[in-house]
C-alpha cells in the first residue's frame, strides 16, 4: 500500500522555513513515540506530558491508537501487514506535525521494531524520540483497564499483542520507563526534562 502510484508530482517549497515556524512557537518540532504493551500506560503518561507542556505554553498534540483508527486508519485491521500500514501513515502524519513545529505525542503499541525504525527513518536526527513504556505481561493483565486481556485469554480477541501476537521491545530507546516502579507523573516529568535538556523547548 506504500508504493507510489502518483506520477508527475513535484514538491512545492514555500517561503516560510521550518526555522521560522519554530521561532514563532518558541520550540522545536519533535515526535515522542511511546511504545509498549496495551495497558502499559502510554495514553496515561502521554496525556500528562501534554498537560505539562501546555502549562509551559508549549504546543503539543497527541496522536493515539484508537483515535486514529476511528478516522484516518479505519480501514485497517490488526494483521501484521495492516499494523505496518497503520504505523506508516501515522509516521507520515507525525512528520508533517514536526515540520509544523509541533511536539507530537504518539502513543501506539507499535509492536514491530521494523515499523518503528521506519518512522524514525522518515525524520531528521533528534526528531524521533523513542520511549519504551515498559510493563510485564502480568502487570498489564492485572491492570487491564479495558478488559481486553480477559477477552484475549478467553479467545474473544485474536492476535492480541503479548498474548498471541508478538511485541518486540526497543533495543535502543532514548527513554525507558518502568511503569511498575515509576508513577505516571514522575514518568511524564522525566520526558519533559529530556525535552528541556535537549533544547526542544526553546528556539
Ligand atoms: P495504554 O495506552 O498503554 O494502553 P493506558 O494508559 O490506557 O495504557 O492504561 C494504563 C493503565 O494502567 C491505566 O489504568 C493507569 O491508571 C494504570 N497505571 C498504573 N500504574 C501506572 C504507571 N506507573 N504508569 C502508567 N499507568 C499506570
Amino acid at each position: 500500500m506504500s508504493d507510489s502510484k502518483s506520477t508527475n508530482i513535484t514538491w512545492h517549497a514555500g517561503v516560510v522555513s521550518r526555522e521560522d515556524r519554530q521561532k514563532l512557537l518558541g520550540q522545536r518540532g519533535v515526535t515522542l513515540w511511546l511504545t509498549g504493551l496495551s495497558a502499559s500506560g502510554k495514553s496515561t503518561i502521554g496525556t500528562i506530558v501534554e498537560k505539562m507542556l501546555l502549562e509551559r505554553r508549549k504546543h503539543a498534540y497527541r496522536l493515539d491508537g484508537d483515535n486514529v483508527r476511528h478516522g484516518l486508519n479505519k480501514n485497517l485491521s490488526f494483521s501484521a501487514e495492516d499494523r505496518a500500514e497503520n504505523i506508516r501513515r501515522i509516521g507520515e502524519v507525525a512528520k508533517l506535525f514536526v515540520d509544523a513545529g509541533v511536539i507530537v505525542i504518539a502513543s501506539f503499541i507499535s509492536p514491530y521494531r521494523r515499523d518503528r525504525d521506519a518512522v524514525r527513518g522518515l525524520m531528521h536526527a533528534g526528531e524521533f524520540v523513542e520511549i519504551y513504556v515498559k510493563v510485564s505481561l502480568e502487570g498489564a493483565e492485572r491492570r487491564d483497564p479495558k478488559g481486553l486481556y480477559k477477552k484475549a485469554r478467553a479467545g474473544e480477541i485474536k492476535g492480541f499483542t503479548g498474548i498471541d501476537d508478538p511485541y518486540e521491545a526497543p533495543e535502543q530507546a532514548e527513554i525507558v520507563i518502568d511503569t511498575e516502579k515509576t508513577t505516571p507523573e514522575d514518568a511524564a516529568g522525566e520526558i519533559v526534562a529530556y525535552l528541556d535538556r535537549g533544547g526542544y523547548l526553546s528556539a
